[in-house]
């Protein structure tokens, strides 16, 4: 059954309407999951580890009586590394390695200077005391996303790093825990879901409560994740992954092929995009999909993803492609084409940019050294990767002479009378020399 892909122009002139089809996403709200949720954190809240306990077993097919059973010790996850056959230990250690020095480069200053009244001001970075890792596990295992939630941790400088993980039926996933090794987390608990947020935001009789939760998972997790901050912070709710790949036409069109299903397996939602100046080059994309396809072992997915959010474009321009770019503001750009050096000053929007014909997606989202929890559904226009800046926070320094804080004192005074706060005009005031 050959496979029909959404296709259409730049220079159509309806060009507009065709790209806010494209990208309209409705994320479900289902009031049955709020509901649901709603009561797995209020119970977590109050209830602490028993109903940690309850949930678990009910699941994640468990049948646990005790905390205990649901932490795992540096032992085991240190023995998990060992055991590993040699090929995926050197390919694990390599890919945390190069995560790791990646990450190194964003580690941020504290910085001060000296104002002429004397007043030093600045700003102290300090990392957060503790933060939580949730790690999908429900239908997959995902050890890569540990190394990426819980590198920038480590490498900012956090005291204790908590990781969550559900484990159902109690099968432990031996790459997750050598990944957990790799990365420095201090603990982790084989729990996972509504209750395991809820368990690092409010804490309880064994899990501790953290400052922050970050890392992917379900509509449990996101629905959790959205309602316990303010209580703690989290890092984002992101949505289904995306990739937008341009090509002059120049490369071979399996390549491309395989790119644009790269992110199509990952679940039915997931977009992938193809633009390109040259039409006769999506022609040969589209043949090279539906020889590829039935050599998939994910094809089921890809095709109802291609089929349902994937979209050819032809743009008029180079220009025209760099718009879509940034309107889309996509998770992954991949810029297949000669020099993409030459478009990158262009490009406003995008999570991650991979740049010329040899930079698969694919190498990123495991080892290529960035990270790989990137902004989706277009928020990319207002936020970033996940990084070391994710885990420490900046407080500002002010530190007066005399001079600075009688200077001071009369801009503040004059501005604090003009808001009534006579306290506040009064202690300005005092520091005034005579
Ligand atoms: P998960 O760990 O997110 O969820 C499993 C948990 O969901 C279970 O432990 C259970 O507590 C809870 N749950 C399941 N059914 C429930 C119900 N009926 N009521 C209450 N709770 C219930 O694992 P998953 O389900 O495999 O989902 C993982 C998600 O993470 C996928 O959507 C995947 O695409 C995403 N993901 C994203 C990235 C990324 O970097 N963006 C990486 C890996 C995974």
């Amino acid at each position: 059954m050959t496979l029909s892909i959404r296709r259409f122009s730049s220079a159509q002139a309806d060009f507009s309407s065709q790209m806010d089809a494209l990208l309209s996403w409705d994320s479900v709200s289902d009031t049955g999951v709020q509901q649901a949720v709603t009561d797995i954190v209020n119970n977590v809240r109050s209830r602490g580890d028993a109903a940690v306990i309850e949930y678990t077993n009910k699941f994640d097919r468990m049948d646990v009586t005790s905390m205990a059973d649901l932490e795992l010790s540096q032992q085991q996850l240190q023995d998990a590394l060992d055991g590993l056959p040699e090929t995926q230990r050197t390919a694990l250690l390599a890919a945390a390695e190069r995560v790791r020095s990646y990450h190194k480069h964003q580690q941020q200053d504290s910085w001060r200077y000296t104002e002429a009244d004397g007043t030093v001001l600045g700003q102290k970075i300090t990392p957060m005391d503790r933060v939580g890792i949730y790690v999908p596990g429900g239908k997959a295992a995902y050890p890569s996303s540990v190394l990426m939630n819980a590198i920038p941790a480590h490498v900012a400088d956090v005291q204790e790093i908590i990781m969550v993980v559900p484990t159902p039926g109690g099968e432990l996933n031996q790459l997750v825990l050598a990944a957990a090794a790799a990365a420095g987390v201090s603990r982790v608990f084989t729990i996972g879901g509504a209750q395991a947020v809820a368990a690092l935001a409010y804490g309880t009789e064994t899990v501790p409560g953290v400052d922050k939760i970050v890392g992917p998972g379900n509509i449990y997790v996101a629905t959790a994740k959205r309602m316990v901050f303010g209580q703690v912070g989290i890092d984002m709710i992101a949505g289904p992954s995306e990739i937008l790949v341009v090509c002059d036409g120049k490369t071979n069109p399996d390549w491309i092929a395989m790119d644009l299903f790269s992110q199509a397996e990952h679940d039915e939602d997931a977009q992938s995009i193809l633009v390109s100046t040259d039409a006769d080059f999506l022609d040969q994309v589209e043949a090279s999909i539906n020889t590829l396809l039935p050599t998939m072992e994910r094809a089921e997915i890809i095709r109802t993803s291609l089929a349902e959010r994937g979209a050819l474009i032809h743009a008029r321009s180079d220009d025209d492609a760099v718009a879509i770019i940034n309107r889309i503001a996509p998770e992954h750009l991949e810029l297949s084409v000669a020099d993409p050096e030459a478009w990158l000053p262009s490009i406003r929007h995008a999570g991650a940019i991979f740049m010329g014909r040899y930079t698969a997606e694919a190498l990123g989202d495991y080892c290529a050294g960035p990270n790989h929890v990137l902004p989706t559904s277009g928020t990319a226009r207002f936020s970033s990767p996940l990084g070391v800046y994710d885990f420490q926070k900046r407080s500002s320094l002010i530190m007066c002479s005399a001079d600075g804080a009688s200077e001071l004192g009369k801009v503040a005074s004059t501005l604090a009378r003009g808001e009534f706060l006579t306290a506040h005009a009064r202690s300005a005031e005092y520091r005034i020399k005579d």
